[in-house]
C-alpha cells in the first residue's frame, strides 16, 4: 500500500511534523521523515476531527490508557482518505476537544445574539474586543483559511500572490517559526510562509495565517530583523488582534457568518481582508505585539535590536511599508520602548545561523 505525506501534532507541543503514513493490515502506520514508524493507530480507534477548515481530513484517535494527549493527523491526499474511510469507521470526535468546542460554540452564539442587541448601544470596535476571546480557536481558523486566498489576490491582482518554496529557506524558517511556536504558547497551530512579492511588509490574519514578503526579507540588514517582524506578528496572533479586525470590519455579516459557519467568499470576507490590510492595528495593539515579540526573541532566538533597528532602517521610505510603520509617527519612541524591555535581560541564542541566513533570502528562487 502506497504512503502519503501527512501533517501530525503530538497533542502535547503544538509543534507541526511532517510524517508519512500508510496503510497496514494492523492499522495507519505513522512514521517519522527519517523513515522511523513512530506509532501505528488501530482502525478501530481512529475518529474524524469535526470542522477541519483545511484541505482533506482531520483526524485523532481513541486516548490510549494513561495518556491525557489528543494527538491529530491532517491528510490532505484525497485518496489516500478515501482508502482510509473504507477501514476506518471514522466517526467524529467525542473527546474533550470536540466537546470544549461544542460549548465555546454555545457560548459564542450567546455572545454574538447579545452583540447584535449590545451594538446600538457600544459601538463596534468594542464589542469586537469582548466577542474576540470566545470564539473557538476552531472557528477562527476556518476565518483565516477564507481570508488567504483574498489576501494573495488584493496583492496580486490577476496572479495571486506565490508562496516561496525553495526547499533550504523553507527549512531555515521553519526552523526558526517553529521555536517561536514553542515559546509562544498558542491557541492555533501558526503557519508562516514568505510571499513572492517586493513589497516591504508582513501581517498576520486570524487563525495563525502569517506572512512575510519577500521584499521585506530583501530589504533587512540581517536576521534579528526578520525575526524580530516575525515576533510582533506572533504577537498578533497570541492577542487575536486580526480576528478583533475581522469582527470590526466584517460587522453584522461577520458575526452572523461566525455563527452559521459559512465564510467562504462572503462579502465579509472580503471586507475583512481589505481592512486589514489597509488599515492599521491601534497603536496599544502594537505594543503589545512589540512585547510579545521582544519576549519571543529573548527566549527562542534573536536579538531585539533587531527589532528596534526595523524602525528605522525599513519604515524610512520602503516601498510599501509596513503600515504599523508608516502609520505611527512615534517610532523613535517606540524603538527606545522595545530596546528598554530588552534592557539587561539575557540574549538566547542567534535568530538564525549564517547558512540558514543565506537561504532564507534565496527563499523565493522556487515559488508554488
Ligand atoms: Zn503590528
Amino acid at each position: 500500500m502506497p504512503g502519503t505525506a501527512a501533517v501530525y501534532y503530538d497533542g502535547l507541543v503544538s509543534r507541526r511534523q511532517a510524517v508519512e503514513i500508510s496503510l497496514h493490515p494492523e492499522g495507519l502506520a505513522i512514521f517519522t521523515p527519517d523513515g522511523r514508524l513512530a506509532t501505528t493507530w488501530p482502525y478501530a480507534a481512529i475518529r474524524r476531527i469535526e470542522g477541519f477548515a483545511g484541505e482533506g481530513l482531520a483526524i485523532t484517535r481513541t486516548p490510549e490508557p494513561g495518556s491525557a494527549a489528543e494527538p491529530r493527523l491532517e491528510i490532505a491526499d484525497q485518496r489516500f482518505a478515501a482508502d482510509l474511510a473504507a477501514r476506518a469507521p471514522l466517526t467524529l470526535t467525542q473527546g474533550m476537544a470536540a466537546r470544549r468546542e461544542r460549548r465555546n460554540v454555545v457560548l459564542w452564539a450567546i455572545a454574538a445574539a447579545a452583540s447584535l442587541v449590545g451594538l446600538a448601544y457600544i459601538g463596534l470596535p468594542a464589542i469586537a474586543g469582548r466577542v474576540a476571546p470566545l470564539v473557538p480557536a476552531g472557528m477562527e481558523e476556518r476565518l483565516g483559511a477564507a481570508m488567504d486566498p483574498q489576501i494573495r489576490q488584493q496583492f496580486g491582482g490577476a496572479t495571486p500572490l506565490k508562496t516561496c518554496t525553495n526547499p533550504e529557506g523553507v527549512a531555515a524558517l521553519a526552523d526558526l517559526a517553529g521555536r517561536y511556536e514553542r515559546a509562544a504558547g498558542l491557541h492555533v497551530p501558526l503557519r508562516v510562509v514568505v510571499l513572492d512579492h517586493r513589497m516591504v511588509n508582513a501581517f498576520a490574519l486570524p487563525g495563525g495565517y502569517v506572512y512575510v514578503m519577500n521584499g521585506l526579507i530583501q530589504r533587512a540588514r540581517g536576521p534579528d530583523e526578520v525575526a524580530g517582524v516575525l515576533g510582533h506578528e506572533i504577537g498578533h496572533v497570541r492577542y487575536r488582534h486580526g480576528l478583533q479586525s475581522a469582527i470590526q470590519s466584517g460587522g453584522l455579516g461577520f458575526l452572523l457568518g461566525t455563527v452559521f459557519g459559512d465564510f467562504a467568499g462572503g462579502t465579509a470576507v472580503v471586507l475583512a481582508s481589505r481592512a486589514l490590510i489597509q488599515s492599521a492595528f491601534s497603536r496599544d495593539a502594537e505594543r503589545q505585539a512589540d512585547a510579545f515579540g521582544v519576549d519571543l526573541m529573548l527566549k527562542a532566538g534573536g536579538n531585539p535590536e533587531g527589532l528596534a533597528g526595523f524602525f528605522t532602517s525599513l519604515g524610512a521610505g520602503a516601498p510599501g511599508a509596513l503600515s504599523w510603520i508608516t502609520s505611527h509617527p512615534a517610532n523613535a519612541e517606540r524603538e527606545r520602548a522595545i530596546l528598554e524591555m530588552a534592557r539587561g535581560r539575557a540574549r538566547s541564542a542567534p535568530a538564525l545561523t549564517p547558512e540558514q541566513w543565506t537561504a532564507l533570502r534565496a527563499i523565493c528562487q522556487k515559488t508554488e
